[in-house]
């Protein structure tokens, strides 16, 4: 039975979160389709979703106004994986510090918007992440850094700021684990969940 994967597509990097994503399924030897979120009413048939980078103020206005963000609300209520990166960490995060972003409140941190500088300041760091044998070549552009976390688990931190954390089936990051290659990041956010779990078993 094939997965269904949404990736949040209201704004940001949708194709790369999708290419990664069919790329994590196939080395687990999961059929996967995936179904470009716009609108209400395609959450609930996604077991996993992914919220990309983008600009966080216009994600999370879209998501309230589409009516998509309750949905997500119920995804993550029901133990379903959600990945979100860099400005869907924003969104995802319980203070974003900033009045016009309309967080979702799925992970119990405080973010700093462009924490790490601006589109010139990008760079790429090799970062060691919970879980993960390897370092990952972690891409950060314009990022968020975490500068409080409450209920959620750091899993990589980068000069000192926590840049990775897990909260239940939610984990969030300030880079961009969907423009490498590598797909680690996906695999572990999809593929250590119960509820995806159990869709191998036919339920
Ligand atoms: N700086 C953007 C924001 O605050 C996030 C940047 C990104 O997603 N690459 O929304």
């Amino acid at each position: 039975m094939s997965l269904i994967a949404g990736v949040v597509a209201v704004q940001g990097d949708v194709a790369e979160h999708a290419e990664a994503i069919e790329r994590a399924c196939a080395r687990r030897d999961r059929a996967v389709e995936i179904r470009e979120i716009r609108d209400a009413g395609i959450v609930p048939d996604c077991d996993l979703l992914a919220m990309p980078g983008g600009e966080s103020t216009t994600i999370s206005r879209l998501l309230h106004a589409e009516g998509i963000a309750p949905e997500i609300d119920a995804h993550v209520a029901a133990g379903k994986p959600l990945l979100a990166t860099c400005a869907g960490l924003i969104v995802a995060a319980s203070d974003a510090a900033d009045d016009r972003v309309d967080e979702l409140g799925l992970i119990d941190v405080r973010v700093e918007r462009n924490a790490f500088g601006r589109q010139k300041d990008s760079f790429e760091a090799a970062l060691d992440v919970a879980g993960l044998e390897e370092p990952f070549p972690a891409v950060f552009i314009r990022a968020p850094a975490i500068d409080e976390v409450g209920d959620a688990e750091v899993l990589a931190s980068w000069n000192g700021r926590p840049v990775a954390v897990r909260q239940g089936p939610v984990v969030g990051t300030s880079f961009h684990p969907e423009l490498t290659p590598d797909d680690r990041i996906h695999e572990l956010v999809f593929f250590a969940n119960p509820a995806v779990d159990a869709r191998r078993a036919g339920h």
